[in-house]
């Protein structure tokens, strides 16, 4: 009956614009104790829509669905079971400090009275002071959901009791889902206790937080947010509040990533460049000098790389300087840095090292190692290729204390291991650095020398094999410097190649050489053929047929009397020019031979299409013989000498043995110690 007297005052139209007339949330709740009626100023009030309303509120007798209203759904409940049990007056009044839609505090009175009929009839009066607050509140509530920073507030009991709408674009969690919980539910476990520490600490301390966190997504995604925290205090220095925003930075992170990529890591490789590589040493030597370790510096340039990106095309050259960075990568422990300074330049740090004898063991470990898997033939296409490591090592703090005296240091060491016969590692000592300043006054002294007739011509005899008649003759120079003696090619050929010498001195060789020939015919000596060595630098600079030309014109020579000598390397080079100058030669009259054959990696299809007369079996293989391996080698190259036609020299013979091992091979020509030293021209007549 009592809801029949709910239902008939509903059921009035009149009892509705009353209802609506009141300016103050008007609550109808049946005997049953649900909402069967509000006002729509219950909007302006809690902020949800007068139906929406009822139906979260009856939802609420059920399944609590939205916590903000379950205070007043609870308070309500009690209230008329209070008065149905006489133990509140009908007409009671309690004090609620309820929550709007948005998550900020609304405080309300609760003016309940009992209808006759068994329901209530609710008045929801905002108290004053709280009338203010919700002016305010509702701007701040429209200023934080202005901003695109995702924000909670937390209470004293670090609950969330306010979020705004960023907040649930980035979690993925909508405000009732997270209003009343602990923000742990975005906390992404693997961060240590100590972590959160150090937020609380500085909290504590500054009243302010403010570093990347990773968040998680409702969804259960984690993203890195830099978040700022604030907290606010009452007078008496309790936390009242604790305000956090946070901007998920993935993005940011992303071109983070990519700009320090740009700047600090060597595109080709994806090894650390100079400058990361500069920062990396900075820090590993700061470090020795606070532990009293060493650090150890390996400089390392592969070898003969120019010939073969200049031969092979810059393609060719960048692949092997990946493959060699991933070889180099290998070879070291996770904690050191290998880092590409430019070019075919690399560097390697090793650090915390103990004490001297740690540092040199661990730096001969690395360059044995380093060396040795570099040495090993690289396969880039069809091509197999052949480099091999120059490496110089320095050491913090015995060879100096600052990096570029280091690095100076090891690449010292460096050009003292390439000027060993390239392919092993040196360290850097004192001696090294006296060293280079007599190569730099050798190298002056070279351009003397040129000029002022230090230089002479050595003849070594190149004999027939079979009769072993002399054939030939090949030119070699010496310095016979005022102050040194006699200086050997190996020591000044490279020296002058470096400094630009090269042009001067083997215009010079073959001038003395072609004269010399011109009086050795005229004195009727019967040398048919001299065999003049040019250098890989020099055929390359491409002056060579020009000076073949004016030295042949000027002694009338028959240039069939004259063989150039040219290594392999001088054929590593664009194969377009290389094809072009010896077939010019060659149209000249003068002959060609491939000197050291063997030693360097000149394909057989390569060779086979130039105009070549001769080639000279490396002295390495003459040596090694009679080994099992070096005999298969030499037999491989006489037998190809002869399928292509050539005439073939065997260099370097010291043995018997070794004569009659070429000879059984049908090699043509021998040349060597146990035959004949080279010797002054004059000696020859005598020969
Ligand atoms: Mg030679």
């Amino acid at each position: 009956m009592g809801d029949n007297s709910v239902e008939a005052w509903l059921s009035d139209h009149s009892w509705h614009k009353l209802a609506d007339s009141v300016s103050e949330p008007l609550l109808t709740i049946a005997a049953d104790g649900r909402l069967a009626h509000v006002n729509s100023a219950i909007e302006s009030c809690l902020g949800y829509p007068a139906a929406s309303f009822i139906l979260l509120f009856n939802q609420l007798l059920g399944a609590n669905q939205d916590r903000r209203l379950l205070l007043l759904q609870e308070t309500i409940d009690r209230l008329q079971r209070q008065i149905s049990e006489g133990q509140a007056s009908s007409h009671t009044t309690e004090a609620l400090e309820l929550q709007h839609r948005d998550g900020f505090h609304v405080s309300c009175e609760l003016l309940c009275v009992a209808q006759p009929a068994g329901g209530l009839l609710c008045l929801l009066q905002k108290t004053q002071a709280a009338g203010h607050a919700h002016e305010s509140q509702a701007l701040a509530a429209k200023v934080l959901d202005s901003s695109l920073s995702g924000i909670y507030i937390t209470d004293a009991a670090g609950k969330i009791v306010q979020v705004n709408r960023a907040f649930s674009r980035l979690t993925e969690f909508s405000a009732a889902e997270v209003l009343g919980q602990s923000p742990q539910c975005l906390d992404v476990e693997r961060y240590a206790a100590a972590y959160f520490k150090s937020i609380s600490d500085s909290l504590e301390r500054k009243g302010s937080w403010e570093g990347e966190i990773q968040h998680r997504r409702k969804g259960g995604q984690v993203f890195p947010a830099w978040v700022s925290i604030t907290v606010l205090r009452d007078e008496l220095g309790a936390i009242i509040n604790t305000i956090s925003h946070f901007s998920d930075i993935t993005e940011k992170k992303n071109s983070d990533h990519k700009i320090h990529r740009l700047a600090y890591i060597d595109p080709l490789t994806d090894l650390p460049n100079r400058s990361l590589f500069a920062d990396r040493f900075a820090q590993a030597l700061g470090r020795a000098k606070r532990q009293n370790a060493m650090v150890a510096l390996l400089f390392l340039d592969l070898d003969g790389f120019k010939t073969i990106n200049d031969s092979l095309g810059y393609a060719c050259g960048d692949r092997l300087l990946r493959e060699a960075a991933q070889r180099l990568r290998d070879c070291v422990r996770t904690d050191d840095t290998v880092a590409r300074l430019g070019g075919d330049e690399f560097a390697v740090i090793l650090g915390d090292l103990s004490d001297r004898a740690a540092a040199m063991t661990a730096a001969a470990h690395i360059a044995e190692k380093v060396r040795h898997v570099l040495a090993e033939a690289f396969l880039l296409e069809d091509k197999r290729l052949l480099t091999g490591a120059s490496i110089g090592i320095a050491f913090y703090p015995s060879d100096g204390a600052e990096p570029s005296t280091l690095l100076q240091h090891a690449d010292t060491a460096m050009y003292h291991a390439k000027a060993q016969g390239k392919n092993n590692y040196q360290f850097y000592s004192a001696g090294l650095n006296e060293r280079a300043r007599e190569q730099l006054a050798l190298e002056s002294e070279l351009r003397v020398a040129i000029d002022s007739g230090q230089l002479e011509l050595h003849y070594q005899p190149i004999l027939s094999a079979s009769e072993g008649a002399p054939v030939a003759v090949e030119a070699l120079v010496r310095w016979q410097h005022p102050s040194r003696g006699m200086i050997m090619p190996n020591d000044f050929i490279t020296m002058a190649e470096d400094s630009g010498l090269i042009r001067p001195l083997g215009t010079w060789v073959l001038r003395e050489a072609c004269a010399q020939l011109r009086i050795w015919q005229e004195q009727g000596v019967a040398v048919e053929r001299v065999a003049i060595n040019v250098s890989a630098k020099q055929f390359k600079e491409g002056h060579l047929l020009q000076t073949l030309h004016e030295v042949m014109a000027e002694h009338q020579l028959e240039p069939a009397s004259i063989e150039i000598e040219l290594t392999e390397s001088a054929l590593m080079a664009d194969h377009h020019f290389v094809q072009q100058s010896l077939e010019e030669i060659k149209r000249l009259g003068v002959s060609i031979s491939i000197d050291d054959f063997g030693a360097g990696y000149s394909s057989l299809s390569h060779l086979k299409h130039l105009p070549i007369d001769t080639i000279k079996v490396d002295r390495s293989f003459i040596s090694g013989l009679p080994a099992r391996e070096d005999k298969q080698i030499v037999q491989a190259i006489i037998a190809l000498g002869k399928s292509l036609n050539l005439r073939t020299v065997a260099e370097g013979i010291e043995t018997p043995l070794q004569l009659e091992f070429v000879q059984e091979l049908g090699c043509d020509e021998v040349q060597g110690f146990m035959l004949s030293q080279p010797m002054p021209a004059k000696d020859i007549l005598l020969w």
